[in-house]
């Protein structure tokens, strides 16, 4: 007898689809294969799919309430005028609710972990813990060159880390980006990671200028000067980079370092379209993400799945660039091996986070399950949703979050934003 029972789902195993029963037991997967298994709870998946919980590996959560604030303007423009002037008036309260609007969306989307650099990152530990979802967290530090800011940043970074790092939140550090950080505040960011053993998260090469000033204000790339401050490692997540020419991109591969691809926040701001076919000829492992909801504007890991394989096929003129497989990998596997969680697969003593696929209409008729959930999707396909052993989901219902209140808060907090 297990804990949960998934039952006769065509089940996404090794790169095909199959079908299977899944026993869970606690957190972890305990079986995977076709005799009949019983369990506590059991969850009759017959017609559905099955897949692994998909990663976003790159959010801004909290900035939910900012999707539809600002939009259609330049960058720089939009930054200045209006996001940044809203965060200032951002509260703790306002950042667990806004989180929570975020989680809301990815449980019900078939997000089971997430990658999260923000501010006021205890409300952000509060609500993964509060509404049962995984996450990496960090938050997000930028010395701007100032000796002690920089002391007080890794300080607050540090003491976050202390604080809620174990379970299913993965507590690490979150630099801004080489631009907004000074190089020995980034070196003493690595040092104290290795001494805590954790990983880093952060911003490289987003647009072609932070490049070029960097170029000028350094006389080195980005990557090759992290590389030759020491900075890059199996446990770096780097976001975006777009602007990264073949020598960063073999750096990256040396030192195993991840990329977390962000398509539609790319196309959103006009920065640009990763060069991920020819990164992963290197070896470099590719995940992906959404970015904050205000540039995207929503969490729905499905629109980057199409997206990264659309973009890649204009890019290269191949209509072959990509598989479909390669990008459910991207979406799946890859983000938990960028973070290194256990999960990721369905295969016996994985971390059990799982999904579920109803067969809708834009699935039918179905040929092969990998062509529809890549090219097909809306996300609303998601009838359940298994994070840590533990159902999240069930036929599209969240089962720990009163939704309601959740939309009902974020409604009021907009009124404060109505006038910048
Ligand atoms: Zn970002």
């Amino acid at each position: 007898m297990h804990d949960l029972a998934i039952k006769n789902g065509l089940c996404y195993i090794e790169g095909e689809f199959v079908h299977a029963n899944i026993g869970i037991d606690g957190n972890r997967i305990t079986y995977v294969g076709k005799e009949e298994i019983k369990g506590e709870l059991s969850v009759n998946a017959k017609e559905r799919l099955v897949l692994p919980g998909l990663f976003n590996a790159h959010t801004h959560l909290a900035m939910t309430l900012f999707r539809g604030f600002a939009e259609d303007m330049p960058l720089m423009d939009w930054l200045k005028t209006k996001i940044w002037r809203a965060e200032r008036k951002l509260t703790a309260k306002d950042v667990y609710w806004g989180s929570m609007l975020g989680i809301v969306e990815m449980l019900k989307t078939g997000t089971t972990c997430f990658s999260d650099l923000y501010i006021h990152m205890d409300e952000v530990a509060k609500a993964c813990i509060e509404s049962g979802i995984r996450a990496v967290l960090c938050y997000g530090m930028a010395d701007r060159g100032d000796p002690e800011r920089a002391k007080e940043e890794l300080e607050i970074g540090e003491e976050f880390i202390r604080k809620w790092n174990g379970g299913r939140i993965k507590a690490i550090f979150g630099p801004h980006a080489p631009y907004t950080c000074s190089l020995e505040f980034l070196k003493e960011v690595k040092e104290k990671a290795d001494q805590l053993g954790v990983g880093i998260h952060i911003h490289v090469s987003e647009t072609r200028e932070e490049v070029k000033e960097f170029l000028q204000k350094y006389r080195s790339r980005p990557i090759e000067k992290l590389e030759e401050i020491g900075f890059l490692s199996p446990k770096t997540v780097i976001a975006h980079a777009i602007w990264v020419d073949e020598k960063e991109m073999e750096i990256l591969a040396k030192r195993k370092v991840s990329v977390a691809h962000n398509p539609v926040s790319n196309l959103k701001l006009a920065s640009g379209i990763a060069r991920i076919v020819e990164m992963m000829k290197f070896g470099i492992n590719i995940c992906l993400g959404t970015d904050g909801a205000a540039s995207n504007n929503t969490y729905n890991l499905f629109e980057e799945i199409k997206l990264t394989s659309l973009l890649q096929k204009v890019h290269t003129g191949r209509a072959d660039a990509l598989h479909a497989r390669d990008v459910i990998e991207m979406a799946t596997a890859n983000g938990y091996k960028a973070y290194q969680i256990d999960g990721g697969k369905i295969e016996k003593g994985k971390l059990a986070d799982l999904i579920l696929l109803r067969k809708s209409f834009n699935y039918i008729p179905l040929y092969n399950p990998l062509y529809s959930i890549v090219y097909s999707s809306f996300g609303c396909e998601v009838s359940h949703t298994i994070v840590d052993g533990r159902l999240l989901v069930e036929d599209g219902q969240p089962l720990t979050l009163n939704e309601e209140k959740i939309i009902e808060r974020a409604e009021k907090i907009k009124e404060k934003f109505l006038d910048l």
